[in-house]
């Protein structure tokens, strides 16, 4: 059997998390299998879906790498479809016009709720006869129309995450609303679980993979599969994305959309390699980088938990990390252009290439997001730099103005510095004023930069002084 998957997401909001995740999945099980992955854009809601929405999705899905083989398709274009298959069913005797009004479902919804029963459509248009039909068309109701449940009904399926799931139909609610009621057209307008079901057998899915939360869809949508005497595709239903203490995500716990975690800092590749680990759990389960090409090798459900899957902040940071660490300084320096940029740091992309690559080296192995090299990277691109209290009193410390004061003069022997220049001028003025070499790299960094910590220091210096400011900073730090 061919493999042939889709991510649908609905274009109500930006790609959230929880559906890309649900992406990834698909297209690591279509990658292992060598099938296909579609992208189904379910913008059947014309009130909600926004093209900005799906811009979002798009762009997105694209930036993690999630390349589809087929889409987008768009629910909204294929309209005519779901009408032929809702024409069918009304044919067919499987699906009625129901005319029960907001108010009387209301009512049926407050009796039984006196009564303490689950809310539930009580079928009583079932079975109207032309008659009693007719009468409610005259009275100018506009039906909606609903697919018949057997309450009698089990419905059974094998979950490739959950096993197998047992479902009630009696627990489904009544029969199902497939068309809300429309003033321009007799079938009215088409819902999710027809058009998903349409969808699925037009294009011939045979893995529905989603989250959890569909699960009580799934079993409608079986109903619905047989009705139309179609194949009925197997369903993995993929874990919750939970926050550290194991509750549904809210606002608060920030986990939002991929746009928002790109502006975060955080890198495509570390975002989808964190998003693989949401749920799933490679054979070597030590193994906790790597590419979704490398992920697709060993993917399988059976590594798929049926439990929620905690949100963890450091973990993401820490993969994000091992990311920025691992990259050349040309790609570094490719994203954090913009950000530099955005500090209104100046310099002129071309000419300066290089020398932010020197810079991409120094400052690569501290990053755990990308933003960070704003602040890290500052005193590299400012001409005159403000000293932190730590720095004013490291260079009043006994013997710092003389370390610098020496540094200086050594300096001028040295048009060109290299690091291992750099450390030779320290050397001797350790050597030639009988200087503690902590005192001296101390005051040095306190110096040049500003501030007691940062990037490695004979790096930082080599940097400055290409950029023709390092005498300068020293100078400046003598008046202090
Ligand atoms: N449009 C649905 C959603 O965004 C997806 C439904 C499905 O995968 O079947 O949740």
């Amino acid at each position: 059997m061919s493999v042939r998957v889709r991510i649908a997401p609905s274009p109500t909001g930006n790609l959230h998390i929880g559906t890309a995740r649900t992406a990834v999945f698909n297209w690591l099980f279509a990658r292992h299998h060598g099938g296909q992955f579609i992208l189904r854009i379910e913008d059947t809601d014309q009130t909600r879906s926004q093209p900005e929405y799906t811009k979002n999705i798009l762009d997105g899905l694209t930036w993690l790498g999630l390349n589809w083989d087929q889409g987008p398709i768009f629910q909204s274009q294929r309209l005519e479809l779901y009408r032929q298959a809702i024409k069918t069913l009304l044919d067919q005797g499987l699906a009625y016009r129901c005319y029960t009004t907001a108010e009387e479902l209301e009512e049926m919804r407050a009796a039984q709720k006196a009564r303490k029963e689950a809310p539930r459509y009580d079928n009583r248009h079932r079975h109207l006869t032309p008659e009693q039909r007719a009468a409610f068309e005259a009275e100018g109701r506009k039906p909606v129309i609903r697919f018949l449940i057997d309450d009698n009904r089990e419905i059974v399926w094998q979950d490739l995450v959950r096993g197998k799931l047992t479902w009630k139909a009696s627990d489904l609610g009544g029969d199902m609303v497939i068309a809300r009621a429309s003033e321009q057209d007799e079938i009215g307008q088409p819902l999710y679980n027809l058009a998903v079901v349409v969808d699925d057998v037009d294009m011939k899915i045979s893995h529905v993979i989603r989250g959890e939360d569909h699960i009580s869809n799934t079993a409608k949508q079986i109903l619905l599969y047989e009705a139309m005497g179609a194949n009925i595709p197997e369903f993995a239903h993929t874990p919750l994305i939970l926050n550290m203490q194991g509750q549904k995500l809210s606002k608060r716990d920030g986990v939002t959309s991929i746009s928002e975690f790109k502006e975060m800092g955080f890198t495509a590749e570390a975002i989808a390699n964190y998003m693989s680990l949401l749920g799933w759990s490679p054979p070597d389960s030590t193994q906790e980088i790597f590419s979704l090409e490398q992920a697709a090798k060993e993917f399988s459900f059976e590594r798929v938990n049926k439990a929620g899957a905690k949100f963890d902040w450091a973990k993401l940071d820490w993969i994000n990390s091992q990311y920025l660490h691992q990259m050349s300084a040309s790609e570094l320096v490719d994203l954090l252009i913009p950000y530099w940029q955005g500090a209104g740091y100046k310099f002129d992309q071309t000419n300066a290439r290089s020398w932010l690559e020197s810079l991409a080296a120094v400052i690569g192995p501290s990053l755990t997001r990308l933003p960070e090299a704003v602040e890290m990277s500052r005193m590299l691109f400012v001409e005159s730099i403000e000293f932190t209290p730590a720095a004013v009193e490291q260079l009043s410390k006994e013997g710092a103005t003389e370390a610098v004061q020496a540094i200086l003069e050594v300096l001028s022997d040295y048009p060109e510095l290299s690091a291992d220049n750099a450390s030779q001028i320290v050397k001797t003025v350790i050597k030639e004023h009988k200087l503690k070499k902590g005192l001296v790299m101390r005051s040095l960094r306190a110096a040049l930069t500003g501030d007691v910590h940062g990037p490695d220091l004979m790096a930082s210096w080599v940097l400055l002084h290409q950029q023709g400011v390092d005498k300068t900073r020293l100078q400046q730090a003598l008046t202090l």
